[in-house]
């Protein structure tokens, strides 16, 4: 059966190998055991069902929830000469009639449908009538509450389906899962662990940076003039930014597009065709671009203010570089960000959900203080073991920079936490540290805390990012909900009792040139 899956890569494909993870969960279809495959942005996780797709008998259903990549995946097939199709919402009544009448006689080898096409009766009968080779879950990290794009209606599927009385292997696909969605996927549709082809999240070809305490707009236009011919997103928090930016860098006069979900359908399609061929260089959007747009040659992807959560980041960020030649993927952080992101959370009617986005918010805000290296801290986050040197190549492991012994300061900052009684955030500890005399100080008497005062040498702004980082590094925890209340954790015990030092990386007078663009 492998050799029918090598010839079928070299055949139709024109292909000489299989990438890593593509073999074994090929392997674990065609023996029929429902598989899981957590593979990056680009790995090739298409065809690890289109391949058992062919060589099983029948045909295959994907699920996506992405409508727009549905027509280029098929565009993709037939062009090899495989009969696929796709049923959405996107054709007129008569055309899913027409395609559901052929599917029902067998004419597929692929069909492509949404989640949505579940709750029609019709569709649920030509299923279960036909020969089916595999069912799989594309972003299969939808399905799962943990997921950061949950997607009810694609859970809800999943008993609906097992009740099919034809039901064939199914496979789920996704870049980006948890351990927690892996857990919740496993369950949910049958897999057993040694079922799970995992190649970890790592995308060497990418590197990571964070620049802080620069004029953004600024920014962007000398990294443009530096490569005027390279392909690349900005991504900016809102669609007010994304106009003006656009704006802006029009009259510098550089081939920029915008896109958004405040434009008409027809200036989205027309703007995403124009990057994708070529027409325009940069495009400037909101996170309603990239979803399903397979476009390899990204060189780079700047995040004009700090995303809500990591996964959103590490998905934004991927799109460079699918090609597997280098990314650059820029993050411009400023303390603004944070309030952004909190206002956008607040919109959400459920305090449990607010409580948990608060707390990806806060590994959000870590990553950008951390000094240690961004992949790595990324790959931590999603708990994948795969990697385990730092990349050597992100804006902390570049960073040239003299390492400093802060335990002193480190201690002075916790015993103040502590003495504040564990309930208040990062900038009114700040100010009692500098001994400002400011309202809420007095409210609470803190002026008389053996910790007022103690560090005056250093701006408010200093103590506060000198806390992000205590925060990041993770001595302080800022507990979850609205307003940060930061808490001891049990590595902090150990820095106040002395066993556990403290050193963070400060810039260099010296070597100060060069820092953003190395
Ligand atoms: P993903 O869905 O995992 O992001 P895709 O399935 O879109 O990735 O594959 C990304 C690119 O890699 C596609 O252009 C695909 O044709 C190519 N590709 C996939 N498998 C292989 C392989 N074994 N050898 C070479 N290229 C491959
Ligand atoms: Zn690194």
């Amino acid at each position: 059966m492998m050799e029918q899956a090598e010839k079928i890569l070299q055949q139709y494909y024109g292909y000489p190998s299989f990438r890593p993870g593509q073999e074994e969960a090929i392997s674990h279809v065609l023996e029929g055991k429902n598989t899981l495959a957590v593979m990056p942005t680009g790995g090739g996780k298409s065809l690890c069902y289109q391949i058992p797709g062919l060589a099983l008998q029948g045909t295959a259903i994907i699920i996506s929830p992405l409508i727009s990549l549905m027509k280029d995946q098929v565009d993709a097939l037939q062009s090899y000469g495989i009969a696929a199709t796709y049923i959405n919402s996107s054709l007129t009544t008569e055309e899913q009639r027409q395609r559901l009448w052929d599917m029902k006689n067998g004419r597929y080898s692929f069909v492509y449908v949404a989640p949505e096409r579940f709750d029609s009766h019709n569709f649920l009968s030509a299923l279960s009538n036909i020969s089916l080779s595999l069912i799989a879950f594309d972003e299969a990290h939808c399905i799962s509450q943990w997921g950061h794009d949950f997607r009810p209606s694609y859970r809800s599927i999943v008993p609906t389906l097992k009740k099919i009385p034809n039901l064939p292997v199914l496979m789920a696909l996704t870049a980006t899962a948890t351990q927690e969605v892996i857990r919740d996927i496993k369950q949910l549709i049958d897999v057993e662990d040694t079922q799970v082809v995992n190649t970890g999240f790592a995308r060497e070809n990418l590197s990571f940076r964070i620049i802080k305490g620069r004029d953004k707009r600024e920014f962007v236009s000398e990294y443009l003039t530096q490569i005027p011919n390279e392909s690349g997103i900005i991504y900016t928090a809102t669609r007010k930014d994304a106009d003006q930016l656009h704006y802006v860098l029009m009259k510098k006069g550089f081939a920029a597009g915008k896109y958004h979900a405040g434009m008409t359908e027809h200036q989205r399609k027309q703007a995403q065709m124009d990057f994708v061929q070529d027409e325009i260089t940069t495009m400037i959007a909101t996170n309603a671009f990239g979803m399903g747009i397979d476009k390899s040659n990204v060189r780079y992807v700047i995040h004009y203010s700090m995303p809500m959560n990591i996964e959103s980041y590490y998905q934004e960020a991927g799109r460079a570089g699918r090609d597997g030649e280098p990314g650059d993927c820029v993050l411009l952080f400023s303390s603004q960000d944070i309030n952004l992101q909190r206002f956008l959370i607040d919109q959400s009617p459920s305090e449990e959900k607010k409580k948990e986005e608060y707390g990806k918010l806060q590994a959000m805000i870590n990553y950008c203080h951390t000094h240690s290296c961004l992949q790595q801290f990324i790959l931590d986050y999603f708990d994948d073991p795969s990697v385990t040197e730092p990349c050597g190549k992100c804006s902390n492991c570049t960073h040239v920079g003299e390492e400093q012994d802060m335990t002193k300061e480190a201690q002075m900052v916790l015993s103040c936490v502590k003495r504040m009684g564990e309930r208040f955030g990062a900038g009114l500890t700040a100010k009692v540290l500098k001994g400002s005399s400011d309202q809420k100080v007095k409210q609470f008497h803190f002026q008389n805390l053996s910790t007022y005062g103690i560090m005056p040498k250093y701006t408010e702004k200093e103590l506060t990012r000198f806390i992000q980082f205590l925060t990041a590094e993770g001595y302080l925890s800022p507990g979850q909900g609205r307003y940060p209340a930061l808490q001891l954790t049990k590595e902090a015990i150990d820095v106040i009792k002395g066993e556990q030092p403290v050193v963070m990386l400060v810039e260099s007078t010296t070597t100060k040139q060069g820092d953003d663009y190395n």
